[in-house]
C-alpha cells in the first residue's frame, strides 16, 4: 500500500521522488483565489511519473490500482482551482509525453492529450491552414487534454461558444483505473461523461477536435468614456456573424491604465477598454462601429507581432495581469444570461463600484450571444466574497465558484450523475484525482454542504 512499491514494480520508468520537483509539480494555480491558498497551500503528491506511451500508462494505473494509491493526471498545471492538486497524496501523472499529432484532415484533428494547445495550432496551420475553435488565453502553455478536462471556453468563444457545446469536441479515448485498465472511444454525448471532470473518471489519452480556418489575426484597442459604452461596443461587435473574430473583451477603468504595462499607457484617464480580435478583411466595418458607440481606437497590431498577444490581457489574464502589481485582488467567474446581461451590468455596476470590477467577455453562447465576468475583486475578507457571491446570484448572475476545488460547488451547483456513473465503472475505488468529485465521497451532497476532506500535507517549505 505504499508509492514505494509501484515504482518497485515499474522500475524502468521516469519516476521522481525529489521532494521540491513533486511539490512543484503538484500545484496550478489555485493561489488566485485565497481561500484556495489557505486550505491547499501545503498539499503535495509523493511522486511523480511522466508515462510515455500507452503501455507505460496501463502499467502505472494497473500498479497504482493494486496498491490502492491515489493517482492525480496533470497536464502543464495552469488550472486555476486546485483541479491537478492530489488531496490525497500518490502519484501525479504527467501527461506532457503524450504530444504527437495523430491525424490530420481538412476541418478536423486527432491528437494526443498532452500536446501543448500551441503546438497543435501551429501545425494546423502548417497542414491544413486551420486552428482550434477557440482556445483558454494559456494556449502558451496548456496542454490539450487539461483543456478539454478543466478548462471550459476561451478566444473564440465570441464565435463557438464553450466546450460543453455540441460539436466543440467530435471524440476522445480514455483510459480506467482497475486490475485491468480499459481504453475507452467515447463520441457524441457520451463525451460529456468525461469533459470538465478534472480527471476523477479516467485519463484522457487521445482527443479528435474541429478545426476553423486560420486568420493572421489583428488586435484592436478601443477607448470608450464609460464602461457600459465599451459593454455595448463589445456586444454589438459579438452580434456580427457575418465578421470573422476572435475576442470581444472588455476591462474597466483603471485596470488597463495601472496594470497593463504592454499599452496602457494610451490609455485616457477614465476610460474602459474594449479588446478586440478581428480577421484582416473585415476590418473596415471598424470605424462606423466604433464612432456609433463613442469609442476612440489606440491600437492595432497584428497579433503575431504583438509584444504580448492581446489574448494574454483577456480571459483569466486579465486577472494574472493584475495579480502582477496588485497581490491584494482576486476575482469570480459569472455568467450574465442574454437576453437581459447589458442591464445586469450596468446594475451591478452601480452596486459594487471600485469593489468589483467588471471584466467582461462577450461571447456565443447557447446559440445567442451574452457575457461572461471574470470580475477583478478587491478582496477584504472571505465573509465578504461569499456576499458578493450571494448578491450577484440573488440578482439573476449565477457565479461558476473559482474559490472551491469540487466540480460540483464550482460547477452548476448540482451532482453530474453521467460523470458520477462513468466513475463507478471506469474509477470503481475512487482513485482517480481523489476529493474532486464531491457526490462521491458524499452521496448526500447538497449544494453549500462542506465537504470533510482529508488532505496529504507536508511542512516542505522552498
Ligand atoms: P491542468 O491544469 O494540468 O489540468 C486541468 C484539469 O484537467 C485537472 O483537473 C487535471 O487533473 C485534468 N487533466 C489534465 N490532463 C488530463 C488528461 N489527459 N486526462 C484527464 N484529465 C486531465 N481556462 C479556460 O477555459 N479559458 C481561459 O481562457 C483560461 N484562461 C486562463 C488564464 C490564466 C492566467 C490561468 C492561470 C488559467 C486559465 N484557464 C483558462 C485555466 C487553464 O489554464 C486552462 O483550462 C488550461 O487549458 C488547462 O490546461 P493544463 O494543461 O494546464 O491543465
Amino acid at each position: 500500500m505504499t508509492v514505494a512499491a509501484v515504482m518497485e514494480a515499474l522500475p524502468g520508468l521516469p519516476w521522481t521522488t525529489d521532494p521540491a520537483l513533486v511539490r512543484q509539480k503538484s500545484r496550478d494555480f489555485f493561489w488566485y483565489s485565497p481561500v484556495l491558498k489557505r486550505q491547499l497551500n501545503k498539499v503535495t503528491g509523493e511522486a511523480l511519473v511522466t508515462p510515455r506511451n500507452e503501455a507505460e500508462l496501463r502499467a502505472i494505473l494497473a500498479a497504482a490500482y493494486a496498491q490502492d494509491i491515489p493517482v492525480t493526471v496533470r497536464g502543464a498545471g495552469t488550472g486555476n482551482y486546485g483541479q491537478a492538486m492530489p488531496l490525497r497524496g500518490g502519484i501525479v501523472l504527467e501527461m506532457t509525453a503524450f504530444d504527437r499529432v495523430l491525424w490530420t484532415k481538412p476541418g478536423v484533428v486527432r491528437a494526443e492529450a498532452g500536446i501543448k494547445l500551441i503546438d497543435l495550432d501551429a501545425h494546423l496551420k502548417r497542414a491544413v491552414g486551420g486552428e482550434l475553435r477557440f482556445h483558454p488565453s494559456t494556449k502558451r502553455t496548456a496542454t490539450l487534454g487539461g483543456f478539454i478536462a478543466g478548462g471550459s471556453s476561451g478566444i473564440g468563444s465570441t464565435t463557438y461558444g464553450i466546450l460543453r457545446e455540441p460539436g466543440n469536441i467530435l471524440g476522445l479515448k480514455v483510459m480506467t483505473m482497475e486490475a485491468e485498465p480499459r481504453v475507452l472511444e467515447l463520441r457524441g454525448p457520451d463525451l460529456q461523461k468525461v469533459n470538465h471532470a478534472y480527471g476523477t473518471n479516467g485519463i484522457i489519452t487521445e482527443l479528435e477536435m474541429p478545426v476553423a480556418p486560420a486568420w493572421d489575426w489583428v488586435d484592436v484597442v478601443v477607448a470608450f468614456p464609460t464602461l457600459m459604452g465599451a459593454a455595448r461596443f463589445a456586444d454589438s461587435f459579438c452580434r456580427m456573424d457575418g465578421v470573422a473574430k476572435k475576442l470581444a473583451c472588455v476591462v474597466p477603468a483603471p485596470l488597463p491604465q495601472q496594470h497593463f504595462r504592454a499599452w496602457g499607457a494610451k490609455v485616457p484617464a477614465g476610460h474602459s477598454v474594449a479588446c478586440i480580435m478581428v480577421a484582416p478583411p473585415f476590418l473596415d466595418i471598424l470605424p462606423s462601429l466604433i464612432t456609433s458607440h463613442g469609442g476612440t481606437e489606440i491600437l492595432r497590431e497584428p497579433s503575431d507581432a504583438a509584444e504580448v498577444p492581446l489574448y494574454e490581457h483577456s480571459w483569466n489574464h486579465t486577472t494574472l495581469q493584475v495579480l502582477k502589481t496588485d497581490k491584494s485582488i482576486t476575482y469570480l467567474q459569472t455568467l450574465f444570461p442574454a437576453p437581459n446581461h447589458l442591464e445586469l451590468i450596468a446594475k451591478l455596476e452601480k452596486m459594487f463600484g471600485d469593489e468589483v470590477l467588471l471584466h467582461l467577455e462577450f461571447v456565443r453562447f447557447g446559440g445567442t450571444v451574452c457575457a461572461f465576468g471574470l470580475q477583478i475583486v478587491r478582496f477584504t475578507t472571505e465573509e465578504r466574497l461569499a456576499e458578493i457571491i450571494r448578491l450577484h446570484e440573488e440578482n439573476g448572475a449565477p457565479i461558476f465558484n473559482p474559490h472551491t476545488y469540487t466540480l460540483e460547488d464550482g460547477g452548476m451547483k448540482r451532482v453530474d450523475q453521467d460523470q458520477l456513473d462513468f466513475k463507478r465503472q471506469a474509477d470503481p475505488k475512487g482513485l482517480l484525482n481523489p476529493g474532486k468529485m464531491a457526490a462521491w465521497d458524499d452521496p448526500d451532497w447538497k449544494p453549500g454542504k462542506q465537504q470533510a476532506v482529508h488532505l496529504y500535507e507536508t511542512d516542505y517549505e522552498a
